[in-house]
């Protein structure tokens, strides 16, 4: 039997399979490091346990409008407004199992088939796939570590064509930290308005920075802008609630129009309960994430000091998320256990079979020369698996 063609051309999330492997090697008792994990180590604060407690208790366990709660609806919008500069009313705004499925909605209902779409490379791994799960092309532009990993706007404006659709915007960026400044999001908006193109703003790590550099929402820059931006976000990694699956787009109302009447028909609403704790979540105060952030700054600083101290390895500082990219490169053409290192793949897969340390090979996210290590796991693991590390590049012949 022929199965789905397009289904087939999916590639499974590279950075679920070795998260759970790296779990699953733990549960059989292997002393395994995981540095795959992309979401944060906390449990989700207790004020925001209670309130899906209370919601159960209160019977809020029925179906809801298939785009969401009233309620969540204008807590998002209070925090666009609040924190973002961008005001949007409810019927601007759809909550979705996830901002995975926020994406998966926006790309279907803005895309026709050929429609390509601008992706920066290194990309997180999903974007590609959920782009050609909406019969979109992804068009890839290379950025360098010397320039941040960051668009050249030359590159960006090259890579445009008369099939361009949208341009995509990840800032703080997965997998490399980076933060993009206003100046640098203005140019990309008056590239946008230029060749009237949507401009898609994941801003899933928005609360995740570690320095002075300040999160922009794309969108808030002009009017011009704010008409052709979709701005993505969610509870997932700011309140620790990534298994809750609750994600928010807004837009333009004929947008948002078009990924609620999708989303009616594919999951119909995200779940009731994990709705009324996320209202919670939004409208508490920012003392839990405060406490995150300067964890998570303590355990960048000290990754990125061990790495570059160690010989043949090096990284730069990501201002953001909780991803340092590791450049391997030095490390090719050299061997562990006679086996040859000579991509990301081959340096993940001797690592986890010499050392037991799992990081995500550079490929998944585009870039070849790199693996990626989360910084969400506790410090006495970063240590431990840093130290492993070294030994693995240390002892290659
Ligand atoms: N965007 C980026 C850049 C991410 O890293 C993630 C994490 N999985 C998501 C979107 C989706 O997050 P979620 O579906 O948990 O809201
Ligand atoms: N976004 C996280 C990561 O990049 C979670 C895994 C996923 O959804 O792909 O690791």
């Amino acid at each position: 039997m022929i199965l789905s063609k397009k289904a087939q051309q999916i590639q499974p999330s590279i950075t679920l399979a070795i998260t759970a492997k790296a779990k699953k090697m733990k549960s059989e008792g292997i002393d395994v490091i995981g540095f795959g994990a992309g979401e944060p180590d906390f449990n989700t604060p207790e004020n925001i346990q209670n309130a899906a407690i209370q919601a159960i208790k209160q019977g809020f366990t029925k179906y809801t409008a298939a785009s969401g709660i009233t309620e969540l609806k204008e807590a998002i919008a209070n925090k666009f407004y609040k924190d973002n500069g961008l005001k949007y009313n409810a019927s601007q705004i759809i909550i979705s199992t996830g901002a995975k499925q926020c994406l998966a909605n926006a790309f279907s209902a803005t895309l026709n088939p050929g429609d390509e779409v601008i992706i920066p490379i290194p990309y997180w791994v999903s974007y590609p796939e959920l782009v050609k799960l909406a019969d979109g092309v992804p068009v890839f532009v290379e950025t360098s570590e010397a320039n941040n990993f960051k668009y050249d706007i030359k590159d960006l404006e090259k890579a445009i064509t008369d099939k361009t659709k949208i341009i995509l915007v990840n800032s703080p960026n997965n997998p490399t930290g980076t933060v993009y400044t206003k100046e640098e999001l203005i140019a990309i908006a008056q590239l946008a308005k230029k060749h009237d193109l949507i401009i898609l703003s994941d801003e899933i790590y928005e609360k995740l920075i570690y320095g002075d550099e300040k999160h922009i929402s794309i969108g808030s820059l002009s009017e011009d802008a704010y008409n052709r931006t979709i701005t993505i976000n969610g509870v997932s990694k700011t309140y620790s609630m990534t298994g809750w699956r609750i994600g928010y787009a807004a837009a333009n109302e004929e947008i948002i129009k078009l990924m609620s009447s999708l989303q009616s028909h594919t999951t119909a609403n995200p779940n009731s309960i994990a709705q009324y704790a996320s209202v919670e979540a939004l409208n508490s105060d920012e003392v839990q994430i405060e406490k995150m952030v300067k964890e998570f700054k303590s355990r960048r600083d000290y990754m990125v000091k061990k790495i570059n101290e160690i010989e043949n390895l090096s990284c730069t500082e990501p201002k953001g998320a909780f991803y340092v990219m590791m450049n391997i490169s030095k490390t090719f053409g050299k061997k562990s256990n006679g086996c040859e290192v000579k991509d990301s793949l081959t340096f993940s897969q001797a690592l986890l079979e010499k050392e037991k340390v799992a990081v995500i090979p550079g490929i998944g996210f585009g870039m070849d020369n790199y693996v990626r290590l989360s910084y969400a796991t506790s410090m006495d693991n970063i240590k431990a698996g840093l130290d492993r590390i070294e030994k693995f590049v240390a002892e290659l012949q």
